[in-house]
């Protein structure tokens, strides 16, 4: 896919979801945007949102979860799935921030993948929600899904997909993009069953045209 196209389909998911960059989790503090972003791994926001609460009612800073009990935040945290895991993660994180940050969140992508439980995904969110930096493109699992059947990139993992997705977006739309395909992902285009006849972007989708035009695709 050219650039001219992809800045085409990022106009058209700007203006069907406008709401899309303004999600009021990372309003938190930048620790608990954090931590809140290592527990969305593999969940719902849902899920997230429901134990935020608790958690950080408990332990609200990096000092306290850095003392926390492994048990007593398995037991939070238990309905985000993978729970033995992303607690360690999450008490490792804030012992991270304690003794290499002098307890605060850092603001480099070299610095936050340094911290256990961050990679690029997590490390270009927090940049971006908390901030305001565009350093990359945030590559889960809606934004892998979109990439391959819109065409945006071939690669399968992460990381080739986010240099693709940076060589095709400006650097001003990197953040922004990862918003952008979620929503859509979440209400058009499902894992399950993407909405194609209802999609705003199926004209440019190659899944669109090779599922539903093979033979305009074929005759072109
Ligand atoms: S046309 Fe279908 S596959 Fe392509 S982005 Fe839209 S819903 Fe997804």
């Amino acid at each position: 896919m050219d650039r001219r196209t992809a800045g085409e389909i990022l106009g058209i998911l700007r203006g069907a979801y406008p709401g899309a960059m303004k999600d009021g989790r990372y309003h938190a503090p930048a620790f608990e945007a954090l931590i809140t972003t290592i527990l969305s791994a593999q969940t719902t926001d849902r899920s997230v949102d429901l134990v935020r609460g608790r958690l950080f009612g408990k332990y609200p800073t990096p000092e306290a979860l850095s003392r926390a009990d492994t048990a007593s935040v398995e037991e939070i945290i238990h309905s985000t799935g993978f729970y033995h895991a992303k607690a360690r993660h999450i008490i490792a994180a804030s012992k991270s921030l304690i003794t290499d940050f002098g307890g605060t969140v850092p603001r480099t992508m070299e610095e936050l993948v340094r911290i256990p439980g961050v990679g690029r995904k997590t490390a270009n969110i927090v940049l971006y929600h908390v901030y305001g930096k565009n350093d990359g493109v945030a590559v889960d699992t809606h934004v892998m899904r979109l990439s391959g059947r819109i065409g945006l990139s071939d690669r399968k993992d992460q990381d080739g997909i986010e240099r693709d997705l940076m060589a095709l977006f400006p650097e001003d739309a990197w953040g922004p993009v990862t918003d952008l395909l979620i929503a859509h992902g979440r209400a058009v285009c499902t894992a399950r069953k993407p909405d194609c006849g209802r999609c705003i972007i199926n004209r440019f989708c190659r899944y669109y045209h090779e599922t539903f035009l093979p033979q305009a695709g074929r005759s072109s």
